[in-house]
């Protein structure tokens, strides 16, 4: 190990979590501090009243390759991955099943074989994949989706049942205010891409399980120390080296700091360095939106037609059936994803309207026996045309941030926290002369 630099990373997310794995690779001198007593941060567990819940449903893509290449690393078993063929069904109104092809024909199957799209819609579809290729997925100016679908000619079908769908489900932004650039990145590395890119992935175990705690497995056996329940009140900076109010081990001094908590907890932590007052100040403009997860306990015979489906005419925008990923059967994960007009409804009101949208699908439905809604109010930045991330490196040498939020193609995510959690240890890898290790 490399005593010399001591490295402390300030969040336990996927992002302080894949910055930690990568520098104790690398050998070097780890303490990870952690503000909850849970690791993952906002994909995490949540226990209530004997179910062990994630505080949001969330789902991957094929297309998180390093999040994917991560668990590799960490040996985690794929089966913890519920794997589906890119698949939009929304009961009675459309199904969209990507064929076992390369692309781009596992989609343009898909297009031809749905029975509920005119050619209009077809052509139209193609129209906009045609159009984001031919400027290779790199737009002359950002603007908003809704914007680009005009452009482009979209159906009120295809707007209203996939694109529009999409584009909340992906970048957590309605698309009268969402960044048509950052879009057209997910559809690139999503649907454009390969089928396997394209691929669902439900996790089948809670968001803790999945990466976090098999990161804390072998950063401990590795030496690195996560001190959780411990948060970190200031950084200071003293003689060239970093001192943190809260550390444990009061006396320790750290090389570098890595960052790595949620943006609007940046500032705070921060606040003693007058260099970083206009970094501090492009962090805090980001304005941030909600995600709202619904639980619902119905008879264990309850079932959907698929792991995950699409609904309409509700608040309720996507239905997941846990019985499928989990196993937990009768128990359904409904996803409310940006603002609208639910974010004034009480959460009775919530949990009713959720029940009423699975009635529709079974008609005379018991109510269920257990609901529980969840809100994040700052799920994650909302994703608006022009929008400045900031580096992950800062005027302050030797302290580096990470996390979804960071400058990256991608809408907050878990491969974006992933991808700027390895940058930000590829900049301090920089700075001590350390090889990153290939995966
Ligand atoms: C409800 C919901 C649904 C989502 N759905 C999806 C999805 O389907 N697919 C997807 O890819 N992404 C989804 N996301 C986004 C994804 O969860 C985030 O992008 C990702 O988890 C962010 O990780 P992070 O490490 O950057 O930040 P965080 O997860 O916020 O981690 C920061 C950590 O820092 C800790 N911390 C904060 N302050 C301090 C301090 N002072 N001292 C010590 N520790 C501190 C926090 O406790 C936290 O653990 C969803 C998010 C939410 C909330």
């Amino acid at each position: 190990m490399n005593q010399s630099k001591r490295i402390a990373i300030i969040g336990a997310g996927y992002a302080g979590l894949s910055a930690a794995v990568e520098l104790t690779r690398a050998g070097l001198d780890v303490t990870v501090f952690e503000a909850s007593r849970v690791m993952g941060g906002r994909a995490r567990v949540v226990e209530k009243d004997g179910y062990r819940l994630d505080n949001g449903q969330h789902i991957l893509l094929g297309a998180y390759t390093e999040t994917l290449k991560l668990l590799r690393f960490l040996k985690v078993n794929p089966k913890r991955l519920l794997s589906l063929p890119f698949v939009l069904h929304v009961p009675g109104r459309l199904t969209l099943r990507a064929a076992n092809l390369p692309a781009p024909f596992h989609l343009a199957v898909a297009l031809l074989r749905s029975k509920e799209l005119t050619w209009a819609d077809r052509f139209a579809a193609l129209r906009l994949i045609r159009f984001l290729k031919k400027c290779d997925y790199t737009l002359n100016a950002d603007y908003p989706v809704s914007e680009l679908l005009d452009r482009t000619r979209q159906t009120p079908l295809l707007r209203e049942l996939m694109w529009n769908q999409l584009c909340v489900a992906a970048l957590n932004t309605p698309p009268e205010q969402a960044s048509a650039q950052v879009f057209a990145h997910v559809l690139r590395d999503s649907v454009g891409a390969s089928a396997t890119a394209s691929e669902m992935l439900i996790p089948r175990v809670d968001l803790t399980e999945l990466l976090p705690v098999q990161a804390g497995i072998y950063l401990g056996m590795n030496g690195t120390v996560i001190h959780t329940a411990c948060p970190i009140k200031r950084v200071r900076e003293e003689n060239g080296v970093f001192a943190l109010e809260g550390d444990p081990a009061g006396t320790s001094r750290y090389s570098h700091v890595i960052v790595a908590t949620a943006p609007y907890h940046v500032s705070s932590l921060l606040g003693d360095f007058a260099e970083l007052t206009y970094l501090r100040g492009q962090i805090d403009a980001l304005v941030h939106e909600p995600i709202t997860t619904v639980y619902l306990a119905y008879d264990e015979h309850l079932s959907l037609p698929e792991p995950m489906i699409q609904i309409s005419g509700s608040i309720v925008q996507w239905l997941f059936d846990k019985g499928q990923s989990t196993g937990e059967k009768g128990l359904l994960a409904g996803v409310i994803s940006a603002s609208g007009p639910h974010t004034e409804l009480s959460r009775e009101e919530i949990a009713l309207q959720a029940h009423q949208a699975v009635e529709a699908l079974f008609p005379r439905l018991k109510a269920p026996r257990w609901s529980q809604v969840i809100t994040e109010r700052r799920a994650t930045f909302a994703c608006r045309p022009g929008i400045i991330r900031p580096l992950p490196i800062t005027p302050v040498k030797n302290l580096f941030l990470a996390g979804d939020y960071v400058d990256s193609p991608y809408p907050a995510t878990i491969e974006a926290a992933v991808c700027a959690g390895l940058n930000a240890a590829r900049q301090v890898l920089r700075t001590t002369g350390e090889d990153p290790k290939p995966a």
